[in-house]
């Protein structure tokens, strides 16, 4: 892409916590927005910790909230003097006092826990709306929720469409938006992105900017990898499946709205941001790197229920299932031999029912044998072609020089990824092989 190319696009940036939790951070973000005149719409997290032991402006609220008398109001006082340091910094004037007394007045109304935490986006977007100049558009009037407390997506989509006409550069909070009778609800937990996918789905955007404290992700678990490398494109499908099979990445509802309509998604770090992200795509292009992650989840157990008889393998199937199902315990993955089925389960589910559930598949199935291993982990290889060709066995085969044999291999044609099912104590090594399988091959033109 060229550079006049590049300002063209309709850009929707987020800035994450960590990227607003002082003044200075503030700046470097207002700074990165102004930087692109096509970056036309902000969406903003509450200030976040300045330093490892410090508290999120959204817990102080929280905990603001629940105290009581003179604590609340000292409480009230310090998350204040958070936002002032922010608006000193910038040469900004915020009616802080007003904004202050009406949360106080609103508290002893008992206006809920969700307007609390909301707080720190409201107030966080009109002081970044006042740095850039943009016009700052409440989360209230345009995210909408249903008064049962579901998310209302058409209703969100129009109110958001027709506010923005007319609205050239806005700030908008993220996290929160109202009900019909005007309550404040919230998203769960890290639920600005969700907002910034809304915005971004809503102008149209042509990238989906979401700046946070990283450089993107990484390949691995780098608790477990040394210095993994970070993931330059990652399709929105495989980044499902890292994500369901451990990885921390974005969750699935703020990659959902954007996803739609293929708007890819850059994770930038706000400290760094010439560096290039990681691009969430429909699709990878020719050039994208053929491992994409790895990623894994202990706490597995097996269940293999063998029958020897020529008995009608499907009944087996389903009884098992209704056992499984009626115990309350979900099926990871299930998979049927010649005369036999094996479902993964999550161990602490069939930690509760385990015996219930043995006694059960005797009775109801009366096979030759029900062998039940716990202490599984799975591993998941994600990438393109990762389930076709020589790419799996290379990285089987080198995976087995190490003496790992996987006790189950899931290969679902037509997805991005191969699941390997290994012993709990096999995991660390496990993910460090195939990393380093991935690596080389990843260093490799195709
Ligand atoms: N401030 C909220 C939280 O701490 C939402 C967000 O940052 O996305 O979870």
């Amino acid at each position: 892409m060229n550079a006049s190319k590049t300002e063209e696009l309709l850009r929707v940036a987020k800035f994450g916590g960590t990227s607003l939790a002082f003044g200075e951070n503030v700046e470097r973000a207002a700074k990165i927005v102004l930087s692109e005149a096509n970056r036309r719409y902000v969406v903003v997290s509450a200030p976040g910790k300045r330093f490892a032991e410090d508290t999120k402006i959204t817990d102080m609220l929280y905990a603001a909230y629940d105290a009581m008398g003179e604590e609340k109001d000292r409480m009230l006082d310090r998350i204040k003097e958070r936002f002032e340091e922010i608006s000193h910094h910038l040469g900004v004037d915020p009616d802080l006092d007003g904004i202050f007394s009406k949360i106080k007045e609103a508290f002893e109304n008992g206006l809920g826990r969700d307007y609390a935490a909301s707080r720190g986006e409201y107030i966080m977007g009109i002081i970044f709306s006042l740095c850039i100049g943009y016009e700052f558009i409440d989360a209230a009037d345009v995210i909408l929720f249903f008064e049962n407390g579901e998310f209302d997506g058409v209703g969100t989509q129009n109110a958001l469409q027709d506010r923005f006409l007319g609205c050239r550069c806005a700030v908008i909070p993220g996290f929160y938006g109202r009900t019909p009778s005007g309550r404040i609800k919230t998203f769960a937990r890290g639920g600005s992105d969700i907002t910034g996918a809304l915005v971004s789905r809503a102008v149209g955007a042509d990238i989906y900017e979401n700046f946070t404290d990283v450089d993107g992700f990484m390949m691995a678990d780098p608790s477990l990898v040394d210095s993994p490398d970070i993931m330059e494109q990652v399709t929105y499908d495989q980044l499902a499946a890292l994500s369901r099979m451990g990885a921390v990445v974005l969750h699935e509802d703020s990659v959902y709205p954007v996803k739609l309509l293929g708007i890819p998604i850059n994770i930038k770090n706000t400290f760094a941001p010439d560096r290039m992200g990681t691009l969430i795509v429909s699709s990878m292009d020719k050039k994208a790197p053929r491992i994409t992650g790895i990623s894994g989840k202990k706490g597995y157990s097996s269940i293999i229920v063998k029958k020897n008889t020529s008995s009608n393998k499907g009944r087996l199937l389903s009884e098992v299932c209704e056992v499984l199902n009626g115990a309350g315990v979900g099926l990871e993955f299930v998979l049927a031999g010649i005369n036999s089925v094996y479902f993964l389960v999550s161990e602490r589910e069939l930690s509760s029912c385990r015996e219930r559930v043995v006694l059960e598949i005797k009775a109801r199935s009366s096979p030759d044998l029900v062998d039940i291993k716990d202490a599984l982990a799975l591993v998941a290889i994600v990438g393109e072609d990762v389930c076709e060709g020589a790419l799996y066995f290379k990285m089987l085969s080198e995976l087995s020089k190490s003496g790992i044999l996987p006790t189950v291999v899931i290969k679902p044609d037509g997805e991005d990824c191969v699941i390997l099912g290994v012993e709990e104590f096999e995991y660390r090594d496990t993910v460090r092989h195939l990393s380093k399988t991935a690596k080389d091959l990843n260093g490799i033109e195709v």
